[in-house]
């Protein structure tokens, strides 16, 4: 009897474990269908500059909009899109996407306009990850220099591979940034080796900035750096006025988050653009 349970759990163990297993399978293969039909779009977060209020820029970020599914949230399909390489293709289609509405928002006056885009390391890893970025600058016909790629010094192997992909691109005419900055673990001896332009703080240290002493002595830290070294600075996921007064009180003068505006459709954003102006 005992023995007939003690099976019987095991069976359920196992049943539920290869449950997973098919869900995953599933969602992957739907991720792959989606990136055919084409079921994404892009948001834009804007950026501020803390002090003046002024639009400095947008940062797109994807959506995937499953038939049936609904909307999925990037954190849950990002890090699968990246194991099976489909964020190849999907990375393609965003770079795309972002360089045209660069080039509409171009077009109708704000020049200035910086567009951020995320890649990942795994997309890098292609070997013609470069060209394919020079050809949808050519076709998309945006100016380079309004084009901001971030990347995640962590997700990098080693170090020389962001270093040299950082040059690479910046000859193209792009900007560079450093995402999520401050979580990875050797960050702060060899970001002056970097060829970056901007170092983004993340939200994690912006979060109790106004309440944790330590956040705050990192965030001025990096702040310090960045100044010395000559790197443009900006704070994530800021979520309130507080965070805003601590953030300008320790010369970080650039950011987004929900206290500002959550990320947004295209035409939304251009709300933003009229009511804030487009910086010179
Ligand atoms: P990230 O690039 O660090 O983007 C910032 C994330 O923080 C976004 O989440 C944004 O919606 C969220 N956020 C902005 N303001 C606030 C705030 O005030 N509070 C909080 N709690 N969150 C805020 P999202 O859009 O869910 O994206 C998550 C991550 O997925 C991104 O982190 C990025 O690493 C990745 N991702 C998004 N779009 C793309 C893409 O097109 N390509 C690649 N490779 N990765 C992407
Ligand atoms: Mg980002
Ligand atoms: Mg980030
Ligand atoms: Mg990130």
């Amino acid at each position: 009897e005992a023995k007939a349970r003690g099976g019987g759990g095991y069976e359920v163990y196992r049943r539920g474990s290869a449950t997973k297993t098919l869900e995953r399978i599933l969602l992957e293969n739907e991720l792959k269908k989606s990136i055919q039909q084409g079921h994404f779009n892009l948001e834009y977060q804007p950026k501020f500059n803390l002090k003046s209020g002024t639009l400095t820029g947008v940062e797109a970020l994807v959506r995937w909009h499953h038939p049936d599914l609904g909307m999925i949230p990037p954190d849950k399909f990002i890090p699968m899109a990246e194991e099976t390489k489909n964020i190849v293709a999907l990375g393609e289609w965003v770079l795309r996407e972002a360089c045209s509405q660069a080039k509409k928002w171009q077009e109708s006056g704000y020049r200035t306009l910086r567009i951020a885009i995320n890649m990942s390391a795994v997309q890098l890893e292609e070997p013609t990850i470069l060209d394919k970025m020079k050809e949808i600058l050519q076709e998309t016909n945006v100016s380079p220099e309004s084009i901001e790629i971030e990347l995640t010094e962590s997700a990098f192997a080693d170090r020389e591979g962001l270093q040299e992909m950082v040059q690479q691109m910046r000859e193209l005419g792009v900007t560079v940034s450093i995402d999520d900055f401050g979580t990875g673990y050797s960050t702060f001896s060899y970001i002056k080796e970097l060829p970056v332009d901007t170092v983004k703080i993340d939200k994690a240290f912006v979060n109790d900035i106004h309440v944790n002493e330590e956040s705050r002595a990192i965030i001025k830290a990096i702040v310090t750096l960045a100044n010395t070294i000559g790197l443009n600075v900006i704070a994530e996921g800021i979520e309130c006025e507080e965070q805003v007064k601590v953030l300008n009180e320790l010369g970080c003068r650039e950011g987004q988050g929900y206290y500002y505006s959550k990320p947004t459709s295209a035409t939304n954003c251009e709300k933003f653009m009229g009511k804030w102006k487009v910086n010179e």
